[in-house]
This record gives C-alpha cells, sequence and structure tokens, in this order.
C-alpha cells in the first residue's frame, strides 16, 4: 500500500517529464487526464476518463509511461487503464480532443517503415496505382476523392497506403492524416457503441484531413458498420477531405456492400494493381535483396536464381519476399552463397504449390469434359441450361482457382462483360448452399484441376 501510494505521488514528477517529451498540447490531451490508482501486484493502475482515451493512452504512451514507473518503481510489471467510475465532468473534452490533435496521435496502425515509396518498385502493373497514391501524397488540393485502390493480395496495396502516410508527415506534417484498417473502425466503432462514446467516435473520424481505410471489403454485410462508415466517407468528402480506401477487389464486385457505399465509392479514382509481370517481379527481387543485405549481411546470389524465382513464383508477392528472405536466412546460417540447388532444396515446398496453378482454359476443358458438353459451346452464346450451368460453374472456378480479374476472365469466356462473370458466380455461389451435387462436381473438379 504504502509504495503504491508513493507511486501515486511521484506520478506528478513523472507527468511533467512527460510534458517535456510529448508537447503541452499532448500532455493536456492524454495524460493530465489521467489518474494513477498506485501499483498493486505489480500492476499499476491508472484512471481514464474514457475508454477511448485509455486505448489511446496505452497505445501511443504505453513504452514511455511504463519506463519512467519503472525508473522510480521497478516492481512495476504491467500497466492497466480502467476507465472512470469516479464523479466526472461529462462534458466534451474529448471532442476538444479530436479537434487539437497532431497528425502522428492519429495513427490508427502502426506503419511499416519499409513500405516508403522508395521501396516500392513500379511496373506497368501498377504504374497508375503508384502514379494516384503519388499524387495524394503530395497533399495538394483533393483532385479525386475518393481514391480506391484494388487488387489481388500481396500486390501492394498496403505498401502503398504506408507509403503515402510517410510521405505526408514528410511534406504535410500540418495534415492529420488516419490509417486504419477497415477491421478496426468496426472495432472501434463497435467500442464506441458499448462505451457510448459514439460522439467522440464521430468527432474524431471528421475531423481528420486525410482518412485512410484498408481493406474495406471487410465491413461488407456488417450493417450498422457500414452505415456509419457511410457517414464519416460523406461528412469528409463534403468537407473535400481526402479519403483513401483499398479493397481486394472493385467496389461493384464487394458482395453484400450496399449499393449506394459503392457507387459512392465509384465517384472519385478507381484503379487496380494488376497481378505482377516477369519484370517487376524481377524488380522486386532486387530491390528486397538489397534491403535484406542490411539484415543478413552481403550474401553472394548466383546469377539465375532471381530469374527463376521470378519465372516461378508468380502469384503472390508476399510469397516471392517470404522465398526471398528463406534463401537469405538459410545462406547466412551456412555461410555459403545462394545456389540453384540450394533454392531447389529450400524452396522445395513453396516451387511444388506454383507448378499447380492453373489456368482459365484448363477450367474450361476439364469442365467442359466432364460435364459432356464442346468446349466451343461454353464459349459460345448457347443459354440452355445444359450449356449454361457447366459454364457458371466454369466461371465459378476461374474465379476461386485463379487471379484473374472478372474482366479478363470475361474475355476468356468468348468476350463476355465482367457482369455477365459476376452474375454467373454469384449464381454458383447461390446454388452452393442448396445443392449437394452441385458441391460434389465442384470438389471433385477442383481436386482433378489441383493434381
Ligand atoms: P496487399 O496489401 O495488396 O495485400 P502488401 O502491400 O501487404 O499487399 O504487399 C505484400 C508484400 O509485397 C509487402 O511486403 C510489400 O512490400 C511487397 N510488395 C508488393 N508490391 C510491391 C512493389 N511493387 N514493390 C515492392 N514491394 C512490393
Ligand atoms: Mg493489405
Amino acid at each position: 500500500m504504502g509504495r503504491g501510494q508513493m507511486v501515486a505521488e511521484q506520478w506528478a514528477g513523472i507527468s511533467e517529464e512527460l510534458r517535456s517529451e510529448i508537447g503541452e498540447s499532448n500532455h493536456r490531451n492524454w495524460i493530465a487526464p489521467l489518474e494513477c490508482l498506485g501499483v498493486q501486484d505489480g500492476v499499476a493502475q491508472f484512471r481514464a476518463p474514457s475508454r477511448f482515451v485509455g486505448d489511446w493512452v496505452k497505445r501511443t504512451y504505453h513504452d514511455q509511461i511504463f519506463a519512467h514507473l519503472r525508473s522510480v518503481a521497478s516492481d512495476v510489471a504491467r500497466l492497466e487503464f480502467i476507465v472512470g467510475e469516479a464523479p466526472r465532468p461529462r462534458a466534451t473534452p474529448e471532442i476538444v480532443i479530436a479537434k487539437t490533435l497532431p497528425a502522428d496521435e492519429l495513427q490508427g496502425a502502426p506503419l511499416d517503415g519499409k513500405y516508403n515509396f522508395d521501396n516500392f518498385v513500379v511496373g506497368k502493373p501498377n504504374e497508375l496505382a503508384h502514379a494516384a497514391a503519388r499524387r495524394v501524397a503530395e497533399g495538394g488540393p483533393v483532385t479525386f476523392n475518393p481514391l480506391f485502390l484494388y487488387g489481388g493480395v500481396g500486390l501492394g496495396k498496403t505498401h502503398l497506403m504506408h507509403a503515402i502516410v510517410w510521405e505526408l508527415r514528410e511534406k504535410r506534417p500540418d495534415l492529420q492524416v488516419l490509417y486504419l484498417s477497415a477491421e478496426q473502425f468496426m472495432y472501434r466503432f463497435v467500442q464506441a457503441l458499448r462505451d457510448r462514446e459514439i460522439m467522440d467516435f464521430k468527432n474524431l473520424f471528421r475531423s481528420v484531413d486525410m482518412l485512410m481505410v484498408d481493406d474495406v471489403q471487410f465491413i461488407a454485410g456488417k450493417e450498422s458498420t457500414q452505415e456509419e462508415f457511410f457517414h464519416t466517407f460523406n461528412a469528409l468528402v463534403d468537407q473535400n477531405k481526402q479519403i483513401i480506401i483499398s479493397a481486394d477487389r472493385a467496389p461493384g464486385e464487394i458482395k453484400d456492400l450496399e449499393a449506394r457505399i459503392s457507387s459512392r465509392m465509384q465517384c472519385g479514382l478507381v484503379v487496380d494493381l494488376h497481378p505482377t509481370n516477369y519484370e517487376l517481379r524481377l524488380g522486386i527481387l532486387q530491390r528486397k535483396a538489397a534491403q535484406f543485405m542490411h539484415t543478413y549481411g552481403s550474401v553472394k546470389i548466383d546469377d539465375g536464381v532471381f530469374e527463376f524465382l521470378a519465372h516461378k513464383i508468380t502469384t503472390n508477392v508476399r510469397v516471392l519476399e517470404g522465398a526471398l528472405q528463406r534463401l537469405f536466412a538459410f545462406s547466412s546460417l551456412i555461410g555459403q552463397e545462394v545456389t540453384m540447388e540450394m533454392v531447389q532444396d529450400c524452396l522445395s515446398d513453396i516451387l511444388r504449390s506454383s507448378d499447380r496453378r492453373v489456368t482459365v482454359e484448363e477450367i474450361q476443358r476439364r469442365v467442359a469434359e466432364h460435364f459432356n458438353i464442346r468446349l466451343s459451346d461454353m464459349l459460345g452464346p448457347k443459354r440452355t441450361r445444359t450449356i449454361a450451368r457447366p459454364r457458371q460453374i466454369a466461371m465459378y472456378l476461374a474465379k476461386e482457382m485463379t487471379s484473374r480479374s472478372l474482366p479478363e476472365i470475361g474475355r476468356r469466356f468468348g468476350g463476355r462483360d465482367h457482369t455477365t462473370i459476376l452474375h454467373g458466380v454469384r449464381k454458383v455461389e447461390e446454388m452452393r448452399g442448396t445443392d449437394s451435387q452441385l458441391n460434389e462436381d465442384i470438389e471433385l473438379l477442383r481436386r482433378l484441376l489441383e493434381s
């Protein structure tokens, strides 16, 4: 008890030190409202005026507070923030906080330092997305709103978004930029609802100069989160504040996303990141290798290794990067250069699974065979059920098993429109819920195609 009391008293001193470390306004907004309740069983307890404040403090200042406390009380093992039952003026301090927050306080999700523009390799498949990201990163007048970036996993959406934030911090430190995933948006929204702090939530999100929401497909089907997002979105657009959104597919293709939201998202600039090509993959490998040299020291890599990898691992940049990292780790561990032999040994699992890549054409052929129809009919215009159903199944498998976009798949189905493909895919998804024969057919086909 005595000791706990002492810490509570010393807190005043720590709080002063924090003031000089984090600045007057941060201190006023975040540290001053905390009440130190003392230490018990190694836990230093603080009362925060709201869960909202408690969470921000925990996320942003945890380490700093902890370090100070440890220097006066070495028995402190962790910090705990409880929300105040103590009487407090139910005024609106957080609303003011939201307005006076400096840019970096608003950082929603941790940023990866490596995800900057310097480390982003530009090639044909991503040049538009890159150019658009560069443009908004200048922080000039808003020209397209929102910027909607979409593309398959591992194609660099998150990388570009982080790069925008880094760039803006340099160029426009006055701007309040908030980056977070759609999942975090939902989490905070639900938390605010639960804690009856929805006004704080609204004010925070409406007070930023730029809002970036990653992987927005996540909120599809989550009705009240979508609703709130829609209002936030509109409020910011009305104030001419830049919004940047990413998703794994085009706005109109996100299932269970309200039509009014998807149509508003298409009002700005929609750009997609295309699947990588060979040159881009080669460029990325070279860039990443240079980065890894910092971590693992200089590693010698035989000629042809990069070319081989760029040729073989085509699905996802993350996998490509993982493969390279493994080679570096292995090579530095055994003190040998990276040879083609080592590549085969060390990456056999990755190489095997990339060998099994399926093409739309193979899918069409297998499905036609399975249902005993002609390939030409599968691609042609006939609409009889015996042809149309297998065709839709092939569309569905093409969407599921390849990284082709809907327009690309459409082109391979005799030049059909992407909406036709989408319709086919949805139809099959829907039928899978009730039709067990269909499910069996699909699973059988999938196994055939994968083997
Ligand atoms: P997404 O968010 O689209 O799923 P990420 O941005 O997380 O993809 O990218 C996955 C990984 O691939 C990251 O490590 C990223 O740095 C890397 N990457 C993707 N595209 C590029 C690129 N053009 N240049 C450099 N690295 C890239
Ligand atoms: Mg991402």
